[in-house]
């Protein structure tokens, strides 16, 4: 059933996102937040056109001026003709589709200009939903020809750093004044970034928060030949730094390439998203298996653990 009528419509749709009608993008979008049953083969045929976007993640607390770069950095390479996308995604809030206040703002400035897609994603309540859909909203994004596309996350928690990994490029943002360079060291988000900005760099604080970044990488364990992420400076209101930004993206771009560290980590990437999909359908299959059945043979002591897990396996596998 799936696989002609509903490949057809989407082929169809797809076309016309590549052509740059942002409704039928939207839509394409709006299945895979939906978690749609057509996203299937929505992916399966727009896979081979997929692959050649550069993906940047964009994170940092609240507040570090994420938006105001991001705008400034959708403007740079708009100039340089690219077609940029940006996935301005909140793993915390319950709002989703379309255009929060933040978007609302950016879009003013590129609402006229067909090059450029901002599109925000929020969950739908379930956790993790977010990380997996996120892949799919960016194989969307680049079959439809954007790129970069820049994936944005709101904070510095464990599920934006998560979400950050899926980029090939990680951005970490700071600002002085904010003591999130501490918060941002908790989450883990240090050891995923590949370039830092200091954002806010006119205000008087921020050569500190830049020293104090020098300080931690230069502590980090690097082998000879690993990357060493470079500190940018921004005054995202002034667009200063932001032709920095790019160069540095550029560079680091360049590296993943001629090290062979790209394909390395979209290989990482896949075996992580393939691990977490067939977790969720061996999922499906046990609760709808014989589950409650050999637990109250294992709580009543008739069946060991190991034994039910086993059998288990085997149905589910089969
Ligand atoms: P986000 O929450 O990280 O997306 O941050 P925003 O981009 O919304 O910026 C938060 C506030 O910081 C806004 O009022 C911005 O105008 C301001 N801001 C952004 N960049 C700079 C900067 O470079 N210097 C100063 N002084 N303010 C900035």
């Amino acid at each position: 059933m799936a696989s002609d009528g509903t490949a057809k419509d989407s082929g169809t749709e797809l076309d016309r996102a590549r052509s740059g009608d942002h409704r039928a993008l939207a839509r394409l979008l709006s299945l895979v937040e939906d978690d749609s049953p057509r996203i299937r083969s929505v992916i399966a045929e727009l896979l081979p056109s997929t692959g050649r976007a550069r993906i940047i993640g964009l994170t940092g607390a609240p507040g570090v001026g994420k938006s105001t770069v991001t705008g400034a950095l959708v403007g740079a390479f708009r100039a340089a003709s690219a077609k940029v996308a940006v996935l301005a995604v909140d793993p915390t809030s319950p709002f989703t589709g379309g255009a929060l206040l933040g978007d609302r703002i950016r879009m003013q400035e590129h609402a006229t200009d067909d090059g450029v897609f901002i599109r925000s994603m929020a969950s739908r309540g379930h956790l993790g939903g977010l990380a997996a859909s996120t892949p799919q909203a960016v194989r969307v994004l680049d079959a439809a020809g954007f790129d970069p596309v820049i994936i944005e996350t709101v904070g510095v928690g464990q599920a934006e750093v998560a979400i950050a990994s899926l980029a090939d490029s990680v951005v970490v943002l700071l600002a002085p004044g904010m003591g999130d360079a501490v918060q941002a060291a908790k989450a883990g988000i240090l050891e995923v970034a590949d370039l830092f900005v200091v954002n806010k760099a006119d205000k008087p604080d921020a050569q500190q928060v830049v020293r104090d970044l020098r300080n931690m990488i230069a502590l980090a364990d690097r082998a000879a030949g690993d990357w060493k992420p470079p500190i940018v400076s921004t005054v995202g209101v002034k667009r200063e730094g932001i032709e920095e930004l790019v160069d540095r993206l550029a560079g680091h771009w360049a590296w993943l390439g001629d090290t062979g560290e790209l394909k390395r980590r979209r290989q990482a990437r896949a075996r992580e998203e393939l691990t977490a999909l067939a977790f969720t359908g061996l999922r499906e299959r046990l609760a709808a298996s014989r589950l409650d059945e050999l637990a109250s043979q294992v709580a009543e002591g008739a069946l060991d653990p190991f034994a039910a897990a086993a059998e288990l396996l085997a149905e589910a596998g089969s």
